[in-house]
């Protein structure tokens, strides 16, 4: 027997209740059991997301929630800061592309993290620029960059700041009002717990003056669509209510093991992985490593897709591979969601076992001691 665990950055593993909650006969949504269910979805997601903002359902992807954030907010006459350093804050880009959105590209090196100082040395450059994109946990390189220092720049500007928190909210310390972020987004197959399906933005007062302020070339994805059903906790459209259904359950989840100790565990299990990457002589990729999702270099002469496939084929450990420049020279773990430490050491169980296999050279148990030792220690 063989059981598949994921532990790609998403989609990530399902809790057996989530997956039975989304077994109940289909219903209808245009019902008052639906709007009683989207509202409590809705107060769970303010809690997750630390605000009192409106918090909006979309069916769809992350990156159609990204897309529908991106675009409403940025009128005509607007500018972007477009902060890049991996695959997800390129895409952000090519949206603001797509539409014609005015933006100025800043790029660092992958696996760095943004930082307060670099983005106020770029707006005092560019003062025309008014709102600043940053993805909080860039999966692709396992890097976060600093969004509470960030936010506190854009507050004092009066900047807009559209965070994409994906494989942040949920997974890492993101504190929506009291940091001060404008616009956040999250998707439902990363820390949350669900399928791909379901994407999700919160959108704090200031936002909602620019969004009002004019309009854009985007209909599925208009937000003022999104608030107005909200009013009566509704949808414009046919939404995804089956997902929505497991939302209930894994948001309630959430709240009661608390977020403070889903952070916790969170970074319990990225530490432990680390360590235990140094410990078989894997470097970790990330110069700002962060907690929901680490990155490591495969050793020299070791074949990754090879890697890749014996961690699958013979141990049901499905990890994910790089991206573009760093495809075939990294390995990268989720630590989101529905995961313990369990889950973590055997994953690294795996690795050990198959890196032996494939002829690296390291102290074979040297790894999961190393994640065994974070664990005791806490
Ligand atoms: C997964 C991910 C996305 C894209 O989300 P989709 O659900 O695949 O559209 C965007 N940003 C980050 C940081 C992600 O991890």
């Amino acid at each position: 027997m063989k059981k598949l665990r994921l532990f790609t950055p998403g989609p990530a593993m399902v809790p057996e209740d989530v997956m039975l909650a989304m077994a109940h006969p289909i219903d209808h949504h245009r019902t008052a059991d639906f709007r009683a269910m989207l509202k409590d979805v809705t107060e769970h997601l303010q809690y997750l997301f630390g605000t009192s903002a409106t918090c909006l359902t979309i069916t769809g992807s992350g990156t159609a929630a990204a897309e529908s954030a991106i675009v409403s907010c940025l009128p005509k006459g607007h500018k972007a800061l477009v902060c890049r350093a991996g695959k997800f804050g390129e895409r952000w880009g090519k949206i603001c592309d797509a539409f014609n959105i005015a933006n100025t590209k800043y790029e660092l090196d992958w696996g760095h993290g943004f930082k307060g100082e670099g983005v106020a040395k770029m707006l005092d450059e560019n003062p025309d620029i008014d709102t600043v994109i940053v993805t909080h946990s860039e999966t692709s390189t396992a890097a976060v960059s600093d969004v509470q220092a960030i936010a506190k720049l854009t507050r004092s500007r009066d900047i807009l700041l559209v965070v994409d928190g994906i494989t942040a909210v949920g997974a890492i310390p993101v504190k929506m009002d009291d940091w001060g972020i404008d616009v956040l987004i999250t998707g439902s197959q990363k820390a949350l717990m669900l399928p791909p399906g379901l994407g999700f933005v919160a959108v704090s007062d200031r936002a909602w003056t620019r969004i009002d302020s004019g309009t854009m070339p985007v209909f599925y994805g208009n937000l003022k669509a999104y608030r107005k059903s909200m009013d009566n906790f509704d949808t414009p459209y046919t939404p995804a209510n089956v997902m929505i259904r497991g939302a209930q359950v894994a948001l309630h989840r959430i709240k009661e093991e608390g977020l403070e100790s889903v952070w916790k565990r969170t970074a319990m299990c990225a530490r432990a992985t680390r360590e235990a990457a140094v410990a078989i002589g894997m470097k970790v990729y990330a110069k700002d490593p962060v907690d929901s999702v680490t990155a490591m270099w495969v050793p020299d002469g070791i074949d990754e897709p090879k890697l890749r496939k014996t961690m699958r084929g013979e141990h049901g450990m499905q990890i994910a591979g790089g991206q573009d420049h760093i495809k075939g020279k990294v390995i990268r773990i989720g630590h989101m969601g529905y995961l313990d430490r369990f889950d973590a050491i055997g994953v690294i169980s795996a690795l050990e076992l198959t890196l032996a296999e494939l002829g690296h050279k390291f102290e074979s148990g040297s790894g999961v001691a190393a994640a065994q030792r974070v664990f005791a220690e806490a």
